[in-house]
């Protein structure tokens, strides 16, 4: 009966996911494992692990297995009367059933899924656009199929693979239920691309950036505050905001660098031939990229890498999801960088790493 159980609820994820995606709690459905580049020199996440593809039949499975969870959470909430309703009784009454998901992560995941509405999904793990048009959009079409109270279903994708891709094959994906990509554009600049071996150049952000927009999807990109130190962030300001003007993608998203032990950035750091921004002198490269950006994106600081203090000592930029309405909400933005120029000047100069360790 345990056996049957564990077979029957099995299904795989990953560990990582946008924090956009965790606060809306989406479902985690893992259509590869790990990161198929791996070579980035300020990225810690996949190091130990080795890219693999996993087939649709596995990933089909895995989807039936969660919907084979949801179908019991949802008869003993029959049964308790609740009509259908997941609370945290029908979850332990699903647990005290069947054991085996006492210990599964997965059960916690499709829990919180639940009972936020069942509304968003996420394909981990690091380039789901790697996988073959046609299994892919095998994929997104049964698990549109499986849960239709999804109205959002989205992945990361290495701008590399956007610009490979034949536009109709990007539109074939969209059209399949791939709503949104986030895209690790981390800097525009081609010397500092190729010195964290990115993979891919300006052009290549751009065109990738580009065919995804064409071709229907939401595009996120990501980029790094500071990844060029003292050296380097002039130019990292100025083609960083060249680039996402010429992409205009619907969201930026900014993940300030920090050096993440075990990389080759840390080693660097630790060796002193990496000068990191202060937090004053980041602001300033801030201000620099900001006064530049000409576009239609929504500008976003969600996630706790964005430090800075503002004058009541809370954080200086709202970490909303849907950020700031650029071109509208720039001079609010420039005025909240120049607050946060003023405040860190009165703070301690050097960057204190630890508070994001
Ligand atoms: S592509 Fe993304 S996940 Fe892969 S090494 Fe680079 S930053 Fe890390």
């Amino acid at each position: 009966m345990f056996a049957e159980a564990a077979r029957k609820y099995n299904f795989e994820t990953g560990i990582y996911r946008p924090p956009s995606e965790g606060g809306s709690y989406s479902l985690l459905i893992r259509v590869s494992r790990n990161c198929p580049w791996n070579r980035c020199t300020f990225c810690s996440m996949y190091k130990q692990e080795k890219f693999s593809l996993r087939t649709p039949d596995e990933v089909k499975g895995d989807i039936d297995a969660i919907a084979a969870i949801c179908k019991g959470l949802k008869t003993i909430s029959r049964e308790l009367g609740l009509g259908g309703e997941i609370n945290r009784d029908v979850a332990i009454a699903m647990i005290e059933r069947d054991p085996v998901l006492n210990t599964s992560q997965g059960f916690i995941m499709i829990y919180n899924w639940l009972i936020s509405g069942a509304k968003t999904a996420f394909l981990q793990d690091a380039n789901s656009l790697i996988i073959k048009t046609d299994q892919l959009v095998e994929i997104l079409k049964h698990l549109r199929k499986t849960f239709p109270t999804l109205n959002r279903v989205t992945s990361y994708a290495r701008s590399k693979t956007l610009a490979q891709k034949k536009i109709e094959e990007l539109k074939a994906i969209n059209r399949a239920g791939l709503d949104r990509l986030h895209v690790g554009l981390e800097t525009g600049d081609d010397i500092l691309l190729k010195k964290i071996k990115k993979g891919v150049t300006s052009e290549g952000h751009i065109k990738g950036g580009k065919k995804a927009v064409e071709a229907g999807f939401q595009l996120s990109e990501y980029w790094m505050p500071g990844l060029g130190g003292r050296k380097m962030w002039k130019a990292h300001a100025k083609n960083t905001a060249r680039v996402l003007n010429e992409i205009n993608p619907h969201y930026i998203r900014s993940r300030p660098f920090f050096p993440s032990p075990g990389t080759p950035l840390f080693e660097e750091h630790q060796a002193g031939e990496f000068q990191p921004l202060s937090p004053r002198e980041q602001m300033i490269e801030l201000k620099a990229m900001v006064e530049e950006l000409d576009f239609t994106a929504r500008v976003c600081f969600d996630h706790a890498g964005n430090h800075w203090s503002g004058k009541n000592g809370g954080y200086l930029f709202s970490q909303s999801y849907e950020g700031y309405k650029f071109p509208e909400q720039k001079p609010e933005v420039l005025q909240l960088i120049e607050e946060g120029i003023k405040v860190q000047k009165n703070m301690n100069s050097s960057p204190d790493f630890r508070v994001l360790l």
